[in-house]
């Protein structure tokens, strides 16, 4: 009911086909309570490694890391898992669900993101599969820095003036302090078939991206 009303607003109706999708949803993944949306991640790398695209959450702290995965994502059924991308104009929703053989402690991972050069290439080039990895993020300073790293301006770590701020040294370059960073990919992977592309008309056709949605934005609209 709450939704129906929300949903009018947006201009989209649900229907009790979709309702039923959605307990289908959650009765299959947990037999009681939702599934909890995990966010508190600082975006997706996509790389190629062992031959296939790796898709990487990439998680800050690396004992969050390792507990994610030995909590929940270490239970995921691989055939079940989904990841769906919800292009926006410049954004994308990232979503990622999958049914559990601990349903207690399952978590399913959304996070809206710019859509990238890396973003793009993963979308022509993944051929319906895809590994799962965590990525371990870290900010890296320019002391912690070889010469040649490359700042987020594009230009190396040694154009930058440790003596001032960190400031890039090129005239037409407008970087004030040198920003960089390392990604370590997690050894530990599960493999997913189920890769779609989606646009906001579509979201409720799709029961993880409608309860996504459902959750994270129409039940916030005022
Ligand atoms: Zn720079
Ligand atoms: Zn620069």
């Amino acid at each position: 009911m709450l939704y129906n009303f929300k949903l009018r607003y947006k201009g989209i109706t649900i229907n009790s086909d979709q309702i039923n999708k959605l307990q289908a949803y959650f009765g299959t993944v947990s037999s009681q309570s939702p599934i909890p949306w995990f966010d508190d991640f600082v975006g997706v790398a996509y790389r190629y490694y062992d031959l296939r695209m790796n898709v990487v959450p990439l998680i800050t702290d690396r004992k969050q890391s390792a507990s994610l995965w030995h909590d929940s994502i270490h239970w995921w059924v691989d055939p079940s898992i989904k990841i769906r991308f919800v292009e926006m104009e410049n954004d994308y929703w990232f979503i990622m669900g999958s049914d559990s053989q601990k349903p207690d402690t399952n978590l399913a991972f959304f996070k809206i993101l710019p859509k990238s050069e890396h973003y793009e290439r993963f979308k022509a080039g993944h051929g319906g599969e895809a590994y799962l990895r965590l990525g371990v993020y870290r900010k890296k300073s320019l002391s912690d820095s070889k010469k040649s790293d490359l700042c987020t301006c594009n230009h190396e770590a040694q154009d930058h003036d440790e003596g001032d701020n960190d400031v890039c040294l090129f005239n037409d370059c407008s970087c004030k302090v040198f920003s960089s960073f390392q990604v370590n990919l997690l050894k530990r992977k599960k493999t997913i078939t189920d890769i779609k592309f989606l646009e906001e008309k579509d979201v409720k056709d799709d029961p993880l991206v409608w309860n996504c949605f459902s959750v994270n934005k129409y039940s916030k609209m005022e």
